[in-house]
């Protein structure tokens, strides 16, 4: 029997990958200029990019952060980008491979490249907050320090380099995880804060972007896959201890999105047709600043997380 591979829905060319969420079978390179697509959508239905804009991506050296280099570089133009990569430091995971390959994937597309560390810019690196954290009996896990620390930094030197943008890698899969974590938590702030139009919440807060918001996770890997993106030779070692509701979430996520192709897609569509027009946050109000460093802070906050974790393990 002579099997017949499918053709490209768009080309017609050999269908290569199979897009479970629309049903569809692209070629490679119709694939690429679908998730390119999308995220220019993104960009121009929100401006999250308008002329004049400098943005500072947060480059972590995974494939997500590669494709958010690849494709912002394809849309703009590369002098207006700079890419930044945050070492924690953890013994075993010093990202110097990562940093070697972030410094050439930007070289080649003209965006400028920077990098500094939790040591350079809060005085500990990641390795000793945790130490610390455990010896004081402090409960929450490294990936709060690191995620609390990571956006801190993002934002200031954001503003260091004259950036009125930054841009995560977040994808489809991250924001309905973190759509769901806020849902469950009654969390009311944080609900809308995902959204890319939600307001600023304080003059010392970078606006922030996340242009592949509407791209599945599959999607990012098989895109940093055929663009010959090798994959993170170490783990981070602290990966095990994520916080367990969004574990557990992102697990069931998978499993329903399995079973019913395209939900969280559908999902993020309720969301944002919920709030496009609507935009209902009129009554949230500045943020508080921290009385200690001068940051922004939650709502009901003098002092903010950074100040509080190195408080609580240094008591300083
Ligand atoms: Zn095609
Ligand atoms: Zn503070």
């Amino acid at each position: 029997m002579l099997m017949v591979a499918p053709k490209c829905y768009k080309c017609g060319g050999v269908g290569q990958v199979y897009q479970a969420h629309t049903g569809r079978v692209l070629c490679k390179k119709c694939f690429e200029e679908d998730i390119v697509e999308r995220v220019r959508e993104q960009i121009k239905k929100y401006n999250m990019i308008e002329s004049g804009d400098l943005v500072l991506m947060g480059i972590s050296g995974g494939k997500d952060s590669f494709v958010l280099l690849d494709v912002l570089s394809k849309l703009h133009n590369p002098s207006n980008l700079i890419a930044l990569t945050i070492v924690e430091g953890v013994t075993g995971y010093n990202r110097r491979i990562e940093i070697e390959r972030t410094e050439e994937h930007c070289m080649e597309r003209g965006v400028k490249y920077i990098t500094t560390s939790f040591k350079e810019e809060i005085g500990y690196s990641l390795e000793e907050l945790v130490s610390q954290a455990s010896r004081k009996g402090v409960k929450e896990s490294p990936c709060t320090f690191c995620g609390v620390l990571r956006r801190r930094i993002l934002n200031t030197m954001a503003r260091r380099v004259g950036a009125n943008k930054t841009a995560t890698a977040h994808n489809l899969d991250d924001e309905s995880q973190t759509l769901l974590v806020n849902v469950l938590r009654g969390d009311y702030n944080r609900f809308f804060r995902i959204h890319p139009m939600s307001p600023r919440l304080h003059e010392m807060l970078v606006r922030r972007i996340r242009p592949l918001r509407k791209i599945y996770e599959w999607e990012t890997a098989l895109y940093a896959y055929f663009n010959g993106f090798g994959f993170q030779a170490y783990e981070c070692p602290y990966i095990t201890l994520r916080p367990t509701l969004r574990a557990k979430l992102r697990r069931f996520l998978y499993a329903y999105e399995e079973k019913k192709p395209g939900s969280l897609m559908r999902m993020m569509d309720v969301y944002d047709s919920l709030l496009d027009k609507k935009r209902p946050w009129g009554d949230l109000g500045e943020l508080p600043t921290c009385i200690k460093c001068g940051e922004p802070t939650s709502y009901g906050r003098d002092i903010c997380k950074v100040c509080e974790i190195i408080e609580k393990i240094t008591g300083v």
